[in-house]
């Protein structure tokens, strides 16, 4: 359900989709039990937004989803949504949990493919409705971020990212850090699209733009799931890599392995990797023969890219070559 809050004689209209979490619950006064407020009514609940001279639109999703529970399902309805939507909106702010976030954001930037719109995540650490909450700032950065325009009239930011704690990062480049304080997200090999201070800062040196404006967007929902994440560590056994590699479920196996991309050099796990790529199975990560190199990609990057490419495409070798491509700015050149 889409509800008309603010009409001016606008010069940008945001869409606001509040899909769950913690940034749209206040405190019921009745039984102090958190409940998500009616975002139909977000110009009483954040004034601040009255001062932008841009139309603010909300979605909510029914029923809300705290983001622990988000399915790829989920990323295909807000694609469709937003793809739906394009072309009545500027901007476009997502309101998620903070917990799955950046999966999120991740799915979001390959399945909008020729995105020349903003979609900003963002979420909070406190309810919106709390006296110190982290909502408020999150929620009107993000919306001032969103219908943020060059004097062309272009999108000054293009992509999907996240605004969390005054900085602006990519979406696929983000991973959550922390639970307790307000910087809960990083982009560990990125530094941020934009910094905000007494004003918005924007990097224009790596935010990503189109060479060329006006192109359609394409909504990209298939999704392939069928990817393993094998968390290599001391004691791990040649049974339990042998299930996660070999298991019949699996189309693809990200190996996360010690900082530098060292793994085991065992005997027996050189050869559980070559009887899986023997297999066909597509394997990530490690820089060794038949395993492809996902390079500096965040883990949540490489899974969404991962169900995109197969969701896309039955040859795995196609998709292994495109898994080594940059396609949106999640690894770097
Ligand atoms: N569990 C919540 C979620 O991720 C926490 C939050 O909103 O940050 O949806």
């Amino acid at each position: 359900m889409i509800d008309n809050t603010l009409k001016s004689q606008d010069k940008s209209s945001i869409l606001i989709i509040y899909t769950g979490g913690t940034i749209g619950m206040r405190e019921d006064p009745a039984d102090q039990t958190l409940k998500p407020f009616d975002f139909s009514q977000i110009m009483e609940e954040v004034p601040e937004l009255r001062k932008f001279a841009c139309r603010i639109d909300s979605y909510t999703f029914d029923p809300l989803i705290d983001s622990s529970d988000v399915e790829p399902a989920m990323w295909q309805e807000l694609a469709g949504i937003i793809g739906r939507r394009y072309d009545d909106y500027d901007g476009f702010v997502v309101l998620h949990g903070t917990d799955t976030m950046s999966f999120t954001a991740s799915a979001l930037s390959f399945m909008l493919d020729g995105l020349e719109k903003p979609v900003v995540l963002t979420g909070s650490q406190l309810p919106i409705g709390r006296p110190r909450t982290d909502g408020k700032e999150n929620l009107v950065s993000a919306v001032e971020i969103a219908s943020a325009k060059d004097a062309d009239g272009h999108a000054l930011v293009p992509e999907v990212a996240v605004y969390f704690d005054a900085r602006l990062l990519r979406g696929n480049r983000t991973t959550k850090v922390n639970a307790e304080h307000f910087d809960a997200f990083r982009s560990p090999n990125l530094p941020p699209l934009a910094e905000a201070g007494i004003s918005i800062r924007y990097n224009m040196g790596i935010i990503r733009r189109p060479d060329r404006w006006g192109s359609p967007l394409k909504v990209m929902p298939e999704l392939d799931t069928r990817v393993s994440i094998l968390k290599i560590h001391p004691g791990i056994t040649p049974q339990v890599v042998s299930n996660i590699l070999l298991g019949a479920e699996t189309r693809a196996v990200i190996i996360e392995t010690y900082g530098s991309g060292n793994a085991i050099s065992k005997d027996w796990f050189i050869n559980l990797l070559k009887v899986a790529g023997d297999m066909g199975k597509i394997l990530g990560r490690l820089k060794e023969a038949g395993v492809v190199s996902g390079r500096d990609s965040t883990t949540e990057s490489m899974l969404a890219k991962l169900f995109h490419l197969m969701g896309a495409s039955r040859d795995n070798a196609w998709v292994k070559s495109k898994l080594e491509e940059n396609l949106k700015g999640e690894i770097s050149e």
